[in-house]
């Protein structure tokens, strides 16, 4: 298992913490401050304990320039008033300028680096960019998750260089996601939406190894009933991922493992509000129609499973969810697991999104604040930012 920073005593130390504060802003204010209320309980651990804080993000993609509307003032207030402290925010993102405000850093004080990726180092993994972050601290603490699939200079790089570690919110999201690969309660049931199969190929695969039952909906599911051998009409589908669908349903039966698709689909002619719908089952699609969503008696077959389960995975929603009525499959699968006894965990921006829409996010077990991230790691892949505090450089 990884390092945290319970095994640093950070007393009179300086700490350089990655974490992920790329939040969306509107005018000029954190329009959701959830990252960065994701990253307070190791901020204030880490400033009890005596470090002084050199905390760092990317923000937005500036491509290793300067953007003026991405520079990282905005986060430092909204990170003040959740601290009660004052942060200082540093104009300079590299150099002498941004040396001196870190040595001048005392215990309990933080200090906010403007966003890293101003700096062409950052993406690049640049070396030498990764050991100036590094001669900053005495620590680096990793606890940007969100970030863990790429290998970045202040991610990665600066693991190099000094002993690394993870932040609370990196342990917790690890616990969840690899527990849930290495030692789930079980059953372990899975629920895969989503747009399209391409995407999510390795993580069918890896579930396919791992789990009890699967269960598919959302745009995907078309693809897997034309392997079936139903017509889809006008619906969502990949015609080049029909053979690599069939294969998928041969594997699991193969396995003995239920690879459950709707029964029942939502239909209309048109993904549009308003727009006229017809409940139908998934061989009875009406020529020009195209399917939304998952249908009741689909909802009801998929809580019979989950409603059994010791632990559920959720990637993707089941329903073009951004547009009424095709969110009620979803938000009725939800439901269903929210009020399940089963460890809920729940990974991907959208199905995260349709899920505090549907506000239901308190009664599941864990929330991933990782996107790509926690795809990457469902998939089985060993992330970057995860190898450097599990033994990198700075930990030998
Ligand atoms: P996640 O971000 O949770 O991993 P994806 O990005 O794979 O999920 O897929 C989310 C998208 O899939 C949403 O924009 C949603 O509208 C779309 N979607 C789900 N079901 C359907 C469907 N039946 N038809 C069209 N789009 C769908
Ligand atoms: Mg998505």
């Amino acid at each position: 298992m990884e390092n945290t920073i319970r095994d640093l005593d950070v007393k009179g130390k300086k700490v350089f913490l990655r974490v992920d504060f790329n939040v969306p802003l509107k005018e000029g204010r954190v329009a959701d401050d959830t990252k960065i209320r994701a990253a307070l309980p190791t901020i204030s651990y880490l400033l009890e304990g005596g470090a002084a804080l050199i905390v760092a993000s990317h923000l937005g993609r500036p491509k290793g320039q300067v953007k003026e509307e991405l520079r990282m003032d905005p986060v430092a207030r909204a990170l003040e008033g959740h601290l009660g402290r004052k942060v200082k925010k540093t104009e300079a993102f590299s150099g002498e300028p941004l040396k001196k405000e870190a040595d001048a850093l005392k215990p309990g004080e933080v200090l906010l680096v403007e966003n890293i990726r101003f700096h062409p180092g950052e993406e690049k993994n640049d070396p030498d960019f990764s050991r100036e972050l590094a001669s900053l601290a005495d620590y680096f603490v990793n606890d940007a998750f969100a970030t863990a699939h790429r290998a970045h200079a202040s991610t990665v790089g600066v693991g190099e260089y000094l002993p690394a570690v993870a932040g609370f919110l990196m342990e917790k999201e690890l616990q969840y996601l690899l527990g849930v690969l290495k030692d789930p309660q079980r059953p372990l049931v899975a629920i895969v939406g989503g747009a399209k199969v391409a995407d999510k190929i390795e993580l069918l695969k890896n579930l396919l190894a791992r789990v009890d039952t699967l269960l598919i909906g959302g745009g995907m599911a078309n693809t897997f009933l034309k392997a079936s051998g139903f017509d889809l009409g006008a619906s969502l589908l990949e015609e080049d991922k029909v053979a690599l669908a069939r294969e998928l349903i041969a594997l699991a039966r193969e396995k003995g493992i239920p690879l459950v698709l709707p029964k029942d689909l939502v239909a209309a002619k048109e993904l549009k509000e308003g727009q006229e719908t017809q409940v139908v089952p998934a061989d009875g699609l009406p020529r020009g129609y195209m399917a939304l969503d998952i249908g009741p008696k689909t909802v009801e077959d998929f809580a019979g499973y989950i409603q059994k389960a010791g632990t559920v995975i959720w990637n993707g929603p089941l329903g073009a969810f951004e547009v009424a009525p095709f969110d009620r499959g979803t938000a009725a699968v939800a439901r269903e697991v929210a009020a399940s006894p089963a460890v809920s965990i729940i990974g991907g921006g959208d199905v995260v999104a349709a899920i505090h829409k549907a506000g239901l996010a308190e009664q599941m077990t864990h929330i991933s604040t990782g996107g790509g991230a926690t795809l990457e790691l469902l998939e089985g892949r060993e992330l970057p930012g995860v190898a450097v505090i599990t033994g990198g450089g700075g930990n030998k």
